[in-house]
């Protein structure tokens, strides 16, 4: 037997990482402004994270969620008090996609409906609604086609007006889009999305899975935007790399034994994992030091040449180039050793890189940057 590739591999192959750098099994040095999709929030291996998990190890690492596991209602108190949404309830998952599933299905249960509303470019993840929810029919088999669900063009307020009804269960909306090419919903259209929600008693599900966890400089992106959701949904940085996801429920969103169910979700582990990822996060102010980052690579790259528009706010930026950013992330790899991302906007590049980095970091990555587009002008 040999494993499915997933995407089309790279010839590297890492043994070992520390912070925001990687190294190969040859001992070459990378640096990560990637994170492997947004995972690595903390940074990789961070002593804290290693030291909790360690210990969780080896006191207990599993049993069923049939039994009381006091780390799941420490998780959820210190989410609570770090992102706002103290009053709401957790379920704890696997992955970005179960939780957009169990959002997706918790809303039908909560109004008996079955419209969903989606927004062009969007991602939602592979399982079977948050594939029909996610804009690229390649991603869907037959079987995921769903004609409930609606996509509407991002920011556009008479589309949504015109579209939203009381048949309609949840509207499904990134924080920021990710996989899109870090488009943001602008702060005007949430709030009218969100009044056109409580009119039709439609459910709002803020999909967090990338944006989340402090890479916008807020602790959930949306935030900037002063609404508040009925359901929110993280994965990706919540675990550092450890896999683990959450839904945050509404207290009047009724979730009864039965809805939503798993075996791995919530164990010790993916807990632990959680619960040090919020520790780092606020020891180590990573929500300011996103922002002050995110600003400094913006100020750094203005007047560079090659550039025609920078999005994202944080440590969650898009480089929108005047040339596909594939050549440009391909070099930056196999010449300066620094993993960065692409996205479905063939232009754009995607820099998610730990929380925690520094100007140093920063600077390793801008001066790479700028030779590479020198570079390849002359190479043109
Ligand atoms: N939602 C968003 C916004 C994402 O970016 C992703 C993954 O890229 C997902 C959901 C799916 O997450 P996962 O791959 O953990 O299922």
């Amino acid at each position: 037997m040999k494993p499915f590739d997933v995407y089309p591999l790279y010839n590297i192959t890492p043994v070992k990482a520390a912070g925001s750098y990687i190294w190969d099994k040859q001992g070459e040095k990378y640096l990560d402004f990637y994170g492997g999709h947004a995972v690595i929030s903390i940074g990789h291996s961070h002593p804290h994270y290693v030291q909790a998990l360690t210990e969780q190890l080896n006191q207990i690492a599993f049993y069923s969620n049939a039994v009381q596991i006091p780390q799941q209602q420490h998780l959820a108190e210190k989410l609570g008090q770090l992102s706002g949404y103290a009053d709401y309830n957790l379920f704890l998952c696997n992955s970005g996609a179960e939780a957009n599933e169990n959002a997706l299905k918790l809303a039908s249960f909560h109004n008996g409906r079955k419209k969903i509303i989606a927004f062009k470019g969007s991602f939602h993840g592979r399982t079977s609604l948050a594939v029909a929810a996610t804009d690229d029919p390649k991603l869907g088999a037959p079987v995921n086609q769903n004609p409930h669900v609606v996509f509407l063009p991002l920011n556009d307020e008479t589309a949504f007006e015109q579209c939203i009804d009381d048949k309609t269960s949840a509207v499904i909306i990134e924080g920021i889009q990710g996989v899109g090419g870090i488009q943001t919903p602008t702060a005007t259209f949430l709030n009218k999305v969100q009044m056109l929600c409580k009119l039709y008693n439609v459910l709002l599900i803020l999909d967090e899975v990338q944006s989340g966890y402090g890479r916008s400089g807020k602790f959930f992106a949306h935030q900037y935007a002063g609404i508040q959701p009925q359901l929110i949904t993280t994965a990706k940085g919540m675990g550092n790399g450890f896999p683990v996801a959450g839904v945050l429920i509404h207290p009047d969103i009724q979730a009864k034994h039965g809805m939503l169910g798993t075996t791995f979700g919530g164990n010790y582990l993916a807990c632990a994992a959680a619960i040090a990822v919020l520790q780092v996060i606020e020891q180590e102010k990573l929500l300011e030091n996103a922002l002050l980052l995110g600003e400094y690579i913006k100020q750094q790259l203005k007047g560079y040449e090659g550039i025609k528009e920078i999005r994202g706010v944080g440590l969650m930026l898009g480089i929108e180039l005047d040339r596909p950013a594939d050549g440009v992330r391909k070099q930056l790899l196999m010449e300066h050793k620094i993993f960065t991302g692409s996205s479905s906007n063939k232009n754009t590049l995607r820099l998610l890189p730990a929380l925690n980095i520094g100007t140093a970091e920063a600077t390793v990555f801008l001066d790479a940057f700028s030779k590479t587009i020198a570079a390849q002008k002359i190479h043109a």
